[in-house]
């Protein structure tokens, strides 16, 4: 019996519907065709926790805002870059390190690590403007890290990359001094498999150029570790 006959015996039997199954559909995914299933699936994720925080209102940080500036870029990125918190131009977009600070990182990280923005993560410890962009209190950096810690643990990348003393501070829970500790890693006190690794915040280096060629050097140190 063909197909089209076998369609009519059943629908003489009172089956309304009947789908076919094609081989095409039937057949197993490609392994990267599962990649980028994984990439979507770990998107949605970042995407339902950053709604589950874009009202928040735990620290009085709330009240400078204009609205919560979540992490942004490759959700599948080895490395994930974190600042202290958002200023002017991100507060007014809703994406971190837009603004001239930003666009020095995009250069060097290109220019040295051979990565583009889209393929790397962006993050900040806090995730929104302090005002007139002061540094954010160890109170606010408390109350806001459970956020910073759920996207790690979504994006599970190798290394953690604290821009500055502030990030150093929410990710490893010290306060040190970035010139001591530039160039050092340690190990991320939530996945013993994470390393976090400290350099200075691209705004430093653009008000203090003659200490670029140490940024440059934190940067190749950080394209060997994620190798
Ligand atoms: S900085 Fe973090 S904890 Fe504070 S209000 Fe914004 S999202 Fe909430």
């Amino acid at each position: 019996m063909g197909v089209e006959e076998t369609i009519r015996a059943l629908e003489d039997i009172g089956f309304g519907e009947i789908y076919l199954l094609t081989k095409k559909a039937r057949k197993k995914p490609q392994s990267s065709k599962e990649t980028v299933k994984v990439d979507q699936y770990k998107g949605k994720i970042l995407q339902d926790h950053f709604m589950s925080f874009k009202d928040c209102t735990k620290c009085p940080l709330h009240r400078s805002r204009s609205q919560v500036v979540f992490g942004d870029g490759n959700p599948d990125s080895p490395v994930v870059f974190v600042g202290e918190a958002p200023g002017e131009e991100e507060d007014a977009q809703g994406r971190p390190f837009v603004g001239r600070a930003g666009r020095y990182l995009n250069r060097k990280i290109l220019e040295v690590m051979g990565m583009r923005r889209e393929d790397v993560y962006i993050t900040n410890v806090c995730k929104c403007r302090p005002p007139e962009n002061r540094k954010p209190t160890a109170q606010e950096i408390r109350s806001c890290f459970p956020y910073l810690r759920k996207e790690i643990e979504i994006i599970k990348p190798k290394v953690i990359c604290c821009l500055g003393s502030t990030a150093g501070e929410g990710v490893i829970g010290k306060n040190m001094p970035i010139t001591k500790v530039r160039g050092k890693v340690f190990t991320y006190p939530y996945d013993p498999k994470i390393k976090v690794f400290l350099t200075y915040h691209p705004a430093y280096i653009l008000r203090n150029p003659r200490a670029e060629g140490e940024f440059v050097e934190d940067l190749k140190k950080l394209k060997d570790l994620i190798a």
